[in-house]
């Protein structure tokens, strides 16, 4: 099949990939349509990819080589115990293949590999798309409307497009937040106490949460990103509707309060202090949602990306499956005699993978910030096996593999 009309929602990781896969496969002309006005590349956090996924989208064209990332070997899980030193004591240690990225650094390597025959529009917000008949109708905020041949929903957790995929869909709030920062790795050299290898991830484990720590590229040096998943303070009217209710610099003394609390009372003396490194510039909140879009297709609709399905952060599989999602859909394409034909193709490849991820990430967050285990009382064989039982039979975290 080829020629026809797309339009992508949303310009971020999935729709950067999703135009990139339409023209490769021979769509005519290929439209994005991003809300955002401003610089993406602005978007500056931390995220992971498996090394064993990255091989495989690299392979598969789907991840453009060449963008900067940082090598991570080893977690490992500690526990504030002052008689263990500032650094605390390290319950448990694993295998960790994976590299991490900058949001913004690992966008524009993915934006710099769009052909230059799509039109990749910002500052266009998308109101809501209807089926009809042979096509599908965009509606723009300004009140325009457009036709196409196919509608590829990767506006995020917040889709616009499921609505008209799936109605009524809408993410579940889990209960629990994640305080996210980072902050120049050089900024450690001046803190005494553990210093930690550059290749490791430290996770600190408290009661009621947990916080992951890892060096990430940075647009001008190497930056240190952390992620804290603990329940928000209680009362004080606060709202987890909208993932940007807490943008960096914006959180207000009740947030920020707390979080200087739970560095002060649960984390090893020198993680405590790193953390505090970071500026409120560069300190946001985010309220952890999930959902399994049933289906995240149909007609000539269909989702991408965090659009299909949210996945609770812990699996650090939502890049990769954004572009799994892509490559997914060429192969669909390939084989598609029909619009119709290319998005039941897509959905048969990807409707499982949503539904594993998201129940793997569920257990992860209830193991690891809901009903915390007493963390300090354990044995590494104690920890392992309760690794084990949140991975209940997945070979790991990460993400699947294209093949499964
Ligand atoms: C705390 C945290 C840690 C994470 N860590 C990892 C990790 O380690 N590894 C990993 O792989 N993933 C991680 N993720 C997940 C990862 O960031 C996402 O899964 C990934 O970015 C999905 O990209 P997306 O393109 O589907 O959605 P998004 O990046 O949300 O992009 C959606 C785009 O659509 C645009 N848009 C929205 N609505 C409209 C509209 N109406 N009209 C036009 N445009 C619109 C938005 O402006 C945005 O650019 C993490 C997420 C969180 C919250």
């Amino acid at each position: 099949m080829r020629g026809g009309t797309v339009a992508v929602v949303g310009g971020s990781i999935a729709g950067c990939a999703f135009a990139s896969a339409a023209v490769r496969a021979g769509a005519g002309e290929v439209v994005v349509l991003e809300r955002t006005g401003g610089r993406l590349a602005d978007r500056g956090v931390g995220l992971c990819v498996h090394d064993d996924r990255a091989a495989e989208l690299v392979a598969a064209g789907a991840l453009p080589p060449g963008i900067p990332a940082h090598r991570l070997e080893r977690r490992r899980w500690v526990v504030r115990d002052a008689s263990a030193g500032a650094g605390g004591r390290l319950i448990w240690e694993q295998p960790f293949p994976f590299h991490s990225y900058h949001w913004g650094l690992l966008w524009r390597g993915l934006r710099e590999a769009v052909p230059g025959a799509v039109d990749y529009r910002q500052g266009v917000a998308v109101a809501g798309v209807e089926g009809a008949g042979d096509g599908v109708d965009v509606r723009f905020a300004d009140g325009d409307t457009a036709r196409f041949d196919l509608v590829v929903g990767a506006d995020g957790y917040r889709s616009v497009v499921r609505e008209a995929v799936s109605p009524g869909a809408a993410p579940d709030y889990a209960g629990y937040v994640c305080w996210r920062g980072n902050f120049d790795a050089g900024l450690l050299d001046g803190l005494e106490g553990a210093p930690s290898h550059p290749g490791s991830v430290t996770t600190v484990c408290f009661p009621g949460g947990s916080c992951v720590i890892y060096r990430i590229p940075g647009p001008a040096g190497p930056r240190v990103n952390w992620v804290l998943y603990a329940a928000p303070p209680a009362g004080g009217g606060l709202r987890f509707d909208d993932p940007t209710s807490f943008p960096p610099g914006a959180l207000g003394e009740e947030l920020s309060g707390h979080l200087r609390a739970l560095l002060e009372r649960e984390f090893p003396e020198y993680w405590g202090r790193a953390l505090a490194l970071t500026a409120p510039a560069d300190t946001f909140v985010q309220p952890i949602y999930d959902l399994v879009t049933e289906p995240a297709a149909t007609g000539r609709l269909l989702l991408a990306g965090d659009a299909a399905s949210v996945v609770r952060p812990h699996n650090t599989s939502g890049a990769a499956k954004a572009l799994q999602d892509a490559t997914a859909f060429g192969a669909a394409w390939g084989r598609a005699g029909s619009w119709e034909e290319l998005v039941a193709g897509y959905w048969a490849a990807r409707g499982g993978a949503g539904r594993d991820l998201v129940a793997l990430a569920r257990r992860l967050g209830r193991a690891q910030v809901e009903r915390t285990p007493q963390w300090a009382e354990m044995s590494a064989a104690d920890v392992a096996r309760w690794w084990e039982e949140q991975l209940a039979g997945a070979p790991g975290i990460g993400g699947q593999a294209m093949s499964s």
